[in-house]
């Protein structure tokens, strides 16, 4: 009888997030694939979790696929965690339940924290159809992606890290000057802020002070922007 493979979310920042269920599955796995096996650690450390280690990132992903589908066709029930969040959403995980899948292999999703859907749902702006974009491309494509977005009717949500936000912001002012968009920072810890406004306007806020942290940008669609009639900044 094969093993079972479990999809765990876990806190995108705080801990007060980790829900029962993955403690408890986490606890009761043979094995944990997780992408950066200290920051995983700590995790488990916390939550008194003591089930072994299995290091599965985007650069061994192919390689060790095969490996967790051989000890879950052997009986393991193997759980897939990544460093923050919900594994597979812009994180390795995709491939494994995939594999498992097309081994008849039973999979189970133990929900929690997503940082696209906490930004969605706090950004005022329609949640009824939304596109989520991950990373926009660093080059080839970039300026493609940033067309899109300018006729895109749907909510938009991209990630981006600390390194590139201003760039992005900066090119949205330039593709979307009258479309208005949220960054969200450090969603669910101390200094958690959300940046709601113009493309411009963001922008000026953003350079009074350096950034830091993690942050997701939720852009409004165009019927969105006939609609909104929240100012703010
Ligand atoms: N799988 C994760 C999830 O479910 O949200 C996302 C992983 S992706 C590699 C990491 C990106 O998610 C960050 O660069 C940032 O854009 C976003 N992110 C993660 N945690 C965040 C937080 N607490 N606040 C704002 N953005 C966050």
């Amino acid at each position: 009888m094969s093993g079972k493979l479990y999809i765990v979310s876990v806190p995108i920042g705080n801990y007060g997030d980790m829900t029962v269920r993955a403690v408890e599955t986490l606890r009761s796995a043979g094995l944990i694939a997780c992408e950066d096996t200290r920051k995983t650690g700590i995790l488990l450390k916390h939550f008194e979790i003591e089930s072994k280690l299995f290091s599965y990132h985007d650069h061994n992903e192919n390689f060790k696929t095969d490996i967790l589908v051989q000890r879950l066709l052997a009986g393991e029930n193997v759980a897939v965690v990544s460093d923050a969040g919900t594994p597979c959403i812009s994180d390795p995980g995709y491939r494994i339940v995939r594999a498992a899948r097309e081994n008849g292999i039973a999979v189970e999703g133990i929900p929690g924290a997503c940082a696209a859907i906490n930004a969605l749902v706090v950004s005022g702006m329609p949640t009824d159809s939304f596109m989520f974009e991950g990373f926009l491309p660093h080059k080839k494509g970039r300026n493609t992606k940033l067309k899109e977005i300018a006729e895109e009717k749907k909510t938009i949500i991209l990630y981006e890290s600390v390194h590139r936000i201003e760039k992005l912001i900066v090119e949205l002012t330039e593709h979307i000057p009258g479309r208005r968009i949220c960054v969200m920072r450090e969603m669910t810890k101390i200094y958690e802020e959300h940046i709601c406004g113009l493309p411009g306007q963001v922008l000026e806020k953003l350079r009074k002070t350096p950034p830091k942290g993690e942050f997701v940008v939720v852009i409004e669609g165009i019927s969105g922007k006939v609609k909104s009639k929240i100012q703010e900044i």
